[in-house]
């Protein structure tokens, strides 16, 4: 009989998903930096962009993707978009240092293009892993990229304010699609639908609370 050899763990087992076997948001956040899966991505970024918060939020805001300003200061939501947002958190009794907030892809896209399909793929282990760290209670969905990552057939006009829920490393979470700010910024005539549909986090929350 041949000699008993120790099955190598190469030659069977997956090697550890280090996205996976992440234990801290920090730890997750190094990885993400460092990414460059997608080549035209991490040539174009001055830097990624994790995403900003507390580690163990209630509620985490997620948007389409960094530009020019979050790209440079390395922070999501810098820009105009960004100072409505934390506007409207303000006005629903939120700061913005006690929320969490991230983007479908974490690096700014060339001349502010949508992210392509293989870009959120690539970025979706990251954002997954986030949410499976910080464990909220409620994740807002800005915009039609955010809806349509986590609910594909679904139309941003509709869904906005209507929440619903998913399982997440099997806890269930409150998801709420929302009108993205920037729609805001260059719809003024917008902004009391768009403040009427933030109230609906603070119904929530409170109802979280009542529970
Ligand atoms: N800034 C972000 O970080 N994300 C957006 O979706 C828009 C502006």
């Amino acid at each position: 009989m041949p000699e008993l050899n120790e099955l190598s763990q190469g030659d069977f087992f997956a090697p550890p998903d280090p996205i996976v076997t992440c234990k801290t948001l920090d730890e997750l956040h190094g990885l993400i930096r460092d990414c460059a899966k997608c080549e035209e991505l991490a040539e174009y970024r001055t830097q990624a962009v994790p995403g900003v918060g507390p580690a163990d939020a209630r509620v985490v805001f997620i948007g389409e993707a960094p530009g020019r300003w979050e790209d440079k200061k390395g922070e999501p939501f810098v820009g105009d978009a960004g100072a409505y947002l934390t506007e409207l958190l303000e006005k629903i009794g939120l700061k913005r240092s006690e929320v969490f907030i991230s983007n479908i892809i974490k690096c700014r896209p060339p001349d502010n293009r949508s992210p392509k399909t293989p870009e959120m793929d690539n970025c979706g282990p990251y954002l997954g892993r986030q949410l499976e760290l910080i464990k909220p209670d409620i994740v807002v969905l800005l915009g039609r990229v955010a809806l349509e990552r986590f609910f594909p057939r679904e139309k941003i006009t509709d869904a906005a304010a209507q929440p619903r829920r998913k399982l997440i490393g099997g806890r269930e979470v409150i998801f709420l699609p929302l009108l993205h700010p920037a729609f805001g910024i260059r719809r003024q005539d917008l902004k009391p639908e768009i403040e009427r549909q933030f109230w609906k986090i603070r119904e929530l929350l409170d109802e979280q609370e009542g529970c």
